[in-house]
């Protein structure tokens, strides 16, 4: 079985985990990461969606109108919401996975608090378009989320610097791990003051029960991405029981977890000072499984009709093909994802093969019933994406994304036999 996703976690996380907790675990960990990012601070939260709440409340937002992109994290509109503002949702930019920033420009008004830039799936936001928009639009405030992205760069610039401040979630499918957690960075000693001062008087201290939970968590999970353990996987896959490690949402309800309120713990501090060591490697493995992709997803999977510029909104993927997604540079690649046009079939193929395929994100928030319940045609881009997203291993750099279509070709895998 090749999991979907693997956290790059070894014995040192596991050591780091187990150590004795010092007083100073968390101010560690945001000292090392805001070096990383080239930030003067970085601020530990719970969760990157409560980071982003409190940065929301730090510039005294409230019923203002934020914009955010509809294909995202749902968690993102969640923090909105929670911080007492709208989101005002933007459909992808053609041939992008990322927010239509003509779009997102058009619909700054009077209201508008802030424009939140998101890197998805590791492509950088276009940082030109952006800075016109900083340029015209100065009162907006412009927040990048980079939970998928961490460093990526537009033109050799890290899109993590280029706003009020950045944003970063820790959880275990994402880029770096501190089991949970989040951070937010930024160079402004004021902000940084000031979301210190609130997060100070609003969330509890972390308790000794949330190292526990949080060390329980990392024992339990981590096997499941492991080797050998397939027939676990199998069954926790086919009983749905994987999904909900990472699956965070509901519908029907705006809600933020139980404990979003208690400060990163230290086990999740120690932790994610020392995963984050591993970053220029986790990005180097995750470009070369970009790479082998791209060199051979066509040549040996069916054929590929051509590569994503051909996506129009609804348009059909011809049966027997499927889009590649875009090759950036600077791109960090956090998921690949490819569109099918019958992502089902893809899914069953991956289980019978012993591959997982992932799925994220399969859903256009416009379209949730707790965000007005859109049609999909009002965001036809995001749309398709939730539709017919697949996304192949990355975590395993080449040697894995080899072994992934080797497995899934086994019998010439191709998407003319899947459909018949
Ligand atoms: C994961 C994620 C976040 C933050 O998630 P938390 O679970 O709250 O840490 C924010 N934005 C995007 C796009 C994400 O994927």
């Amino acid at each position: 079985m090749i999991p979907r996703l693997k956290p790059a976690l070894g014995y040192q996380e596991f050591l780091a985990a187990l150590q004795p907790p010092r007083q100073d675990d968390v101010a560690r960990f945001e000292s090392v990461f805001a070096e990383m990012m080239g930030h003067r601070h970085a601020i530990a939260f719970p969760y990157g969606r409560t980071g982003l709440m409190f940065l929301l409340q730090t510039r005294d937002l409230k019923n203002k109108e934020i914009i955010c992109p509809a294909y995202t994290c749902v968690v993102v509109p969640h923090a909105i919401v929670h911080s007492g503002n709208t989101p005002v949702f933007i459909d992808c930019k053609k041939n992008s996975f990322n927010m239509d920033l003509d779009m997102a420009e058009q619909a700054i008004t009077g209201k508008t608090g802030a424009l939140i830039a998101t890197s998805l799936f590791g492509y950088p936001v276009d940082l030109d378009r952006l800075d016109q928009i900083r340029q015209r639009h100065p009162q907006v405030h412009v927040i990048q989320d980079c939970a998928h992205s961490f460093a990526a760069e537009w033109k050799g610039r890290p899109v993590q610097r280029e706003g009020i401040a950045a944003l970063f979630g820790f959880n275990i499918s994402k880029i770096l791990t501190s089991i949970f957690g989040g951070m937010i960075t930024t160079d402004d000693e004021r902000l940084c003051q000031k979301l210190r001062s609130v997060s100070g008087q609003v969330l509890k201290p972390a308790s000794w029960r949330k190292d526990l939970r949080r060390l329980l968590y990392l024992v339990t999970v981590y096997p499941t991405f492991c080797q050998p353990i397939y027939s676990i996987i199998n069954h926790l896959e086919r009983s749905g029981r994987l999904n909900n490690f990472v699956q965070y949402y509901d519908e029907l309800k705006i809600d933020m977890p139980k404990d979003y309120l208690e400060s990163m713990c230290g086990v999740e501090a120690r932790v994610g000072t020392e995963n984050v060591k591993r970053y220029e490697d986790i990005i180097s493995t995750r470009r070369s499984a970009a790479k082998y992709y791209f060199e051979n997803l066509s040549r040996i999977i069916g054929h590929a009709n051509g590569s994503h510029h051909n996506v129009s909104p609804f348009s059909i993927i011809a049966p027997g093909s499927f889009l590649l997604p875009p090759q950036v540079d600077g791109a960090t690649y956090s998921h690949f994802v490819i569109q099918v046009s019958n992502r089902d079939q893809w899914l069953k193929k991956g289980i019978e093969k012993d591959v997982q395929l992932g799925w994220l994100i399969e859903y256009n928030i416009p379209e949730m019933i707790s965000y007005g319940d859109h049609k999909p045609e009002e965001f036809p881009i995001a749309a398709q994406y939730s539709r017919t997203s697949v996304n192949l291993p990355v975590w395993g750099g080449e040697r894995v994304a080899k072994r992934v279509l080797q497995d899934l070709c086994e019998d010439s895998f191709n998407e003319e036999n899947l459909i018949s």
